[in-house]
């Protein structure tokens, strides 16, 4: 097959959605269902339905652009990610999963190909939890990992409800529906940056990605006893900011004492009680994201520090409530699906690594109802989530040539 990418028309294409942000050049902000959001959208699907995809919406606003296969009954081969952008962030995490996936469909139609399996593009609605707070809020819904209403439970910092909002953006049907049957995709593969410097660091175009890692996360209410900072004797204190500081640093420990490099764990969010400096500390609120690509060793992490949080209480005399807030487990990528794209490598003599996933991505939950795949391309200096995030065209290029021959392998 003789597959050509146009690399100038997809840089222009990665050049022309920045501009629809709600963010100063080069910066790109878009929250999911802003105007912004739904502008992005809706240039995209025109794209698809210029090079004659058939374009559905489901309820939580997923987007999907199917090019029908000569077998229209035959289960799809999905590709896709997402375009929404946290505050703040730059043009390519999400983005060249989709604009990517898109020309490599074209660079199928203009060699002639036609796939026996439908191949169809999705844009996920919500990837980044900006606005309601859950990552990967349309891939959760699509694989049945978040409930209908659960789902419609969710508020944004206004108050309003996934539903309120996503029908005021024009979305309509029912979130019920939104949950696809195991077996509508013969195998799904995402293409994405790093976000990581690795393939930097190696000097590798390409990485195909074996597992992908995932947090669980949780809030920490620690209380103690308030006070004037010069009246309460230290023989006499319960002060919960310093019950917060040992609980963080055994947080660390865990992480650094799990034996693998793969188990990170932070503690992001402290928030101090009532936050004078004459005061002592009576109240803490900390927030953790732990995260493995093995679920047995993150659970082992966890349990390490929930014994800390016990002995620090009772040692401090302090309460410590625990809420988790989600634990997802980590996900195994296919072997059919990373043989495709192995042999696609091969096949283009482009060098490659494996590699595991450090975030987490649409692709973690399209894995519990599609064998899933993913190809990650170099980004510069590991940078993401910043307005200098920075994939080279070649670079993209590359992955966009390898997700097409993978796409063709599959859909065969
Ligand atoms: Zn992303």
């Amino acid at each position: 097959m003789n597959l050509h990418i146009d690399s100038e028309r997809l840089k222009g294409e990665i050049e022309e959605l920045a501009k629809i942000s709600n963010a100063e050049p080069p910066a790109v902000t878009r929250v999911v269902f802003s105007r912004a959001d739904l502008e992005a959208r809706a240039w995209v699907a025109a794209l698809c339905s210029d090079v004659g995809l058939q374009i559905r919406q489901d309820a939580i606003g997923n987007t999907f652009a199917r090019w029908v296969g000569s077998d229209a009954s035959a289960p799809a081969v999905g590709t896709g990610s997402h375009i929404d952008a946290i505050p703040n962030a730059g043009k390519y995490d999400g983005v060249v999963g989709v604009l990517g996936g898109l020309a490599a469909i074209r660079a199928l139609q203009r060699s002639g190909f036609t796939p026996r399996h439908s191949i169809e593009l999705l844009i996920f609605t919500s990837e980044e939890p900006t606005r309601f707070g859950v990552g990967c809020l349309g891939s959760r819904m699509l694989s049945g990992t978040l409930s209908a209403e659960a789902a419609a439970a969710l508020t944004d910092k206004d108050g309003h409800t996934v539903d309120e909002v996503r029908r005021s953006a024009g979305i309509a049907g029912e979130l019920r529906d939104v949950r696809l049957p195991t077996g509508y995709y013969k195998a799904f593969v995402e293409l994405h940056i790093e976000q990581g410097p690795l393939l930097e660091r190696q000097g590798l175009p390409l990485g195909i990605v074996s597992r992908i890692a995932a947090p669980a996360s949780l809030r920490w209410e620690i209380t103690g006893a308030g006070g004037h900072a010069g009246g309460v004797l230290m023989p006499d204190r319960r002060d919960a900011l310093c019950a917060a500081a040992e609980l963080i640093l055994a947080v660390e420990a865990a992480a650094r004492g799990s034996g693998a490099v793969d188990t990170v764990a932070t503690v992001g969010v402290c928030d101090v009680f009532p936050g004078a400096v004459n005061s002592i500390p009576s109240r803490v609120h900390l927030m953790l994201d732990i995260r493995d690509t093995d679920l047995a060793r993150r659970d082992g992490a966890m349990q390490a520090i929930a014994a800390a949080c016990q002995s620090i209480a009772s040692k401090r005399n302090v309460t410590i409530a625990a809420q988790p807030i989600n634990a997802d487990a980590p996900a195994d990528c296919s072997p059919q699906v990373i043989a495709a794209l192995t042999d696609s490598c091969r096949e283009l003599s482009f060098p490659f690594t494996t590699m595991v996933s450090r975030a987490y991505h649409d692709s973690l939950f399209m894995s519990r109802i599609a064998p899933t795949g993913m190809l990650f391309i170099p980004c510069r200096n590991g940078v993401s989530h910043r307005p200098d995030e920075y994939s080279s065209p070649e670079d993209i290029a590359r992955g966009v040539l390898v997700l097409a021959q993978t796409l063709a392998r599959l859909s065969a």
